[in-house]
């Protein structure tokens, strides 16, 4: 466990999926830069102390969870998980790297936000996956159920595609791009921090729980950090908060950073009145739809397994409902888990992927141990469309299931079965049931000056704050079609060449 330095030029809060990225990218040229993780730093890639769930690219990790959960907001818990270890979530998910369509990011260019275009980011992806030694599975590469779902496809008027990460293709099922090397999810502490980590300028810190930035003459001057026990100051130059989308909030309120009334009630000083802080919380709705399988495709997966290779997820099909009108707006993910026994072996999620319902992420306390209040609003919208878009997706699944070839193979639907296969029960589950894709976004959104419930600028700085940026998926105004793993590199890569821009002019006119 490192020391924890009482100053730094550079303050990285977070060591997860896009802080990593931020704080390898400025210190590859020099700059000093400290992470702070809330979560243990494990070391590089290799070293003993890494758990073997978060290394094992076969399936989700679990360990070192922060355990946020629903709370109260639903009939029963919805987990939230993410991870609190060095890598972030990038130590937890499934591997698929999605990009999403050309639609996404020009959107957000369009409503004012220069330099996210598309066409801006696209090197960054490309860049993003060559870091994350990403390849793409080829067909003969898929498990039986697998390549089952991807033979299928085509019956439910879904074309078999090479990969998924055409900004201009829509429908279609296709193997998946992955960042997996000799069977190790490889995360963004691998791919970014290790190269950097033997360099004199940049500190990791594991165990470091900031609660808050320090705010002096409407500058970010510091964060308070728990460590080891004790609570310090840590001096900065410039702060990037990068705790993700549950995170980041709960930081910039416990600093006076918020809606006024908000922390009013919580006896926390106003620093800067900013009402979309945890606003506009959002993640795809998502079902996961399970089949009883069949003994062909049980003893297909038992070779499979027996001969060394069977991930839990390895294609995944996007295809348009009704209801939209520009590219797709749903993700089939075929989920065969076969080291569980009995039921929810045989799966596949459909997720409808530009919801409009938006919630919210609250503080209960001002203990930064004390987790939030996580409220969804799943399938909350008025119109009823993102329960529409889900069920229309669900019917879309059963259409492939009952393929001449696929039926015998996959066997009976159990989850959520027959007794909705009427619409109207399908939506009535759908309400009892809300579940999230794991993909939570857009609680410090970018927005221009006239978005009263914007949080940063495009230049990722907190409005009416100096030295203070966010680095992560809390700012993405509105989510991309797309899982979004790839897209944090890609929030990380951006705001670091923002960074680093700055000090280049800098440096130009000093
Ligand atoms: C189980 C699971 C499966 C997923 N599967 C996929 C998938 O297959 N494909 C895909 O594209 N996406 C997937 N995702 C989503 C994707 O991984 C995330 O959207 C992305 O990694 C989030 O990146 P981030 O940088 O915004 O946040 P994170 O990666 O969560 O990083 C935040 C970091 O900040 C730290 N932190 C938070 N608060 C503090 C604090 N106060 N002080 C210090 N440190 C702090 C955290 O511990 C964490 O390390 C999955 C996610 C999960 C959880």
């Amino acid at each position: 466990m490192g020391a924890l330095p009482q100053e730094a030029e550079y303050v990285v809060v977070g060591g997860g999926t896009s802080g990593n990225v931020v704080a390898a990218r400025l210190a590859e040229v020099g700059l000093d830069v400290l992470v702070l993780e809330a979560g243990p730093d494990f070391g590089p890639e290799g070293s003993a102390a890494w758990p073997a769930d978060i290394v094992d690219a076969t399936r989700l990790g679990r360990s070192h969870d922060w355990g946020y959960d629903s709370g109260d907001s639903y009939p029963w818990r919805v987990g939230f998980e993410r991870a609190r270890a060095i890598g972030g979530c990038s130590d937890f998910n499934g591997c698929t790297q999605t990009w999403g369509h050309r639609r996404d990011y020009d959107s957000w260019a369009e409503a004012g936000l220069t330099g996210w275009s598309t066409e801006d980011l696209l090197p960054l992806f490309e860049e993003g996956m060559r870091r994350m030694r990403v390849h793409t599975y080829r067909a003969d590469d898929l498990t039986p159920w697998q390549r089952a779902w991807y033979e299928a496809a085509p019956a439910a008027g879904m074309p078999r595609l090479a990969d998924l990460n055409d900004v201009d293709e829509s429908a279609g099922f296709a193997p998946e791009a992955v960042n997996i090397v000799d069977g190790v999810r490889i995360n963004t502490a691998f791919a970014y921090l290790d190269p950097v980590r033997p360099l004199p300028n940049i500190r990791i810190v594991g165990d470091a729980l900031v609660d808050r930035v320090i705010v002096t003459n409407g500058r970010a001057t510091g964060v308070v950090v728990r460590h080891q026990g004790e609570t310090v100051t840590v001096r900065a130059g410039t702060i990037v908060l990068a705790g993700g989308t549950y995170n980041s909030p709960t930081v910039l309120l416990r600093s006076g950073i918020g809606p006024y009334a908000q922390l009013a009630v919580l006896d926390i000083p106003l620093v800067q009145h900013l009402p979309g802080v945890g606003e506009n919380l959002h993640d795809q709705p998502f079902l996961l739809m399970s089949w009883s399988g069949s003994e062909e495709m049980g003893a297909a997966m038992e070779r499979a397994r027996a001969a060394g290779w069977c991930p839990d997820e390895q294609a995944m099909g996007k295809a348009a409902s009704s209801f939209d009108t520009e590219a797709f707006d749903l993700h089939f993910l075929p989920y065969s888990p076969t080291h569980l026994i009995g039921r929810k072996r045989w799966s596949v999620g459909v997720s409808a992927l530009q919801p409009r319902s938006r919630g919210f992420v609250r503080l209960r306390g001002t203990d930064p141990e004390a987790k939030p209040v996580i409220d969804h609003r799943f399938l909350a919208d008025p119109e009823g469309v993102d329960v529409a878009v889900l069920a229309e997706g669900a019917t879309m699944l059963r259409e492939i299931a009952a393929d001449p070839e696929l039926a015998p193979l996959v066997g009976a639907e159990i989850h959520p079965g027959p007794e909705t296969f009427d619409r109207d029960a399908l939506v009535a589950h759908l309400y009892r049931n809300p579940d999230n894709y794991w993909h939570p976004v857009g609680t410090c959104k970018m927005g221009t000056g006239d978005d009263a419930m914007s949080v940063v600028d495009e230049r990722a700085r907190v409005h009416g704050i100096d030295g203070l940026r966010i680095a992560d998926c809390s700012i993405m105004p509105r989510i991309p079609r797309a899982t979004t793993a790839m897209p944090a590199v890609v929030m990380g890569e951006k705001v670091a060449r923002l960074l680093l821009e700055e000090v280049a002019a800098w440096r130009a006119t000093s």
